[in-house]
């Protein structure tokens, strides 16, 4: 039997371990995915060699703190600054970055990048994970935070332009992407920007996914925006976990259902 395990802290409201599972049982592997609130992040990654657990996925708030113990990082980890996927291969800890995978695949199902410009809310690190994603497939980022320094850090990191988020109004874009958890559970009625400039862009899109529309969303599609929730991105990075810890494609679409019927309360 194969064990996976997520480390973060909290680990109680993630979803990961209810989509992990469900696609091992439906690939026919032999595994469990085992979710650890982590106390001490060194001793946790020590743990991964000592226990043979084969990947690790991480989250808030040891994606960044996680890169110090491995072995290697991938260009993406090194870039973003992130890891959010662990691969233990013969006890060598690789780190890897699925989140902007996931972003990408989902984005590209219903959006062109390439040569479009895209308004970034938020400068942390899905922010910087959306950053690199845009200009790995050629569209143009712009950055825009509430904390400046942190937003011209990032803006200046990568080479794109940023504005203060007060100034969102004065910016044409093609989409605008929420990287803020501003909107997300339990904050639902909650919106990182005010309703009355969202008719300035095409599409709308939230990383979050709990709730399933959060109300930049639902103005968004008010003001007549194409609107997309951070489901696809949530499943393609998970999914993008399993090909790399198993070298086998995961049933994605039966990922979401699970997921999305979990999100619906069926
Ligand atoms: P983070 O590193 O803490 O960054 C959060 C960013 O949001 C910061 O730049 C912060 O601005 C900004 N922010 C926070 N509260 C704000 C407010 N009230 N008004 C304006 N800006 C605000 O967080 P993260 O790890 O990037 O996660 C962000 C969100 O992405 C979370 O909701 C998380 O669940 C979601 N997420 C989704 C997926 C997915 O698969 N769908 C994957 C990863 C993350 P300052 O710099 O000014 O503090």
């Amino acid at each position: 039997m194969k064990i996976f395990a997520l480390f973060g802290n909290p680990t109680g409201q993630s979803l990961s371990p209810l989509m992990h599972t469900a696609a091992y049982s439906k690939m026919g592997i032999d595994a469990r995915y085992v979710p650890f609130c982590v106390e001490n992040l060194e001793d946790a990654v020590r743990g991964i060699r000592g226990l043979n657990i084969c990947g690790v996925s991480v989250t808030i708030p040891f994606k960044t703190t996680v890169m110090k113990y491995l072995d290697a990082l991938d260009d993406s980890v090194l870039k973003i600054g992130a890891a959010n996927t662990i691969l233990n291969r013969d006890g060598r800890l690789t780190g890897h970055n699925t989140d902007w995978m996931g972003l990408t695949i989902a984005l590209k199902e219903s959006i062109e990048i390439e040569g479009k410009t895209f308004i970034i809310l938020g400068a942390g690190g899905t922010a910087r994970s959306t950053v690199y994603a845009i200009l790995k497939e050629g569209g143009i980022p712009i950055v825009l935070n509430r904390t400046i320094e942190k937003g011209e850090k990032l803006a200046y990191e990568f080479g794109c332009e940023f504005y203060h988020i007060d100034d969102i109004g004065k910016i044409k874009a093609d989409c605008l992407i929420n990287t803020t958890p501003v909107g997300m559970i339990p904050d639902t009625e909650k919106s990182p920007i005010k309703n009355n400039i969202l008719s300035n862009f095409r599409f709308v899109v939230d990383v979050i996914y709990n709730p399933l529309k959060t109300k930049l969303l639902r103005d968004a599609e008010k003001a007549g925006c194409t609107v997309l929730s951070g489901l696809g991105m949530f499943v393609y990075q998970g999914a993008e976990q399993i090909k790399i810890w198993t070298g086998m494609e995961p049933p994605r679409e039966f990922m979401k259902q699970v997921v999305f019927e979990r999100l619906n309360g069926n």
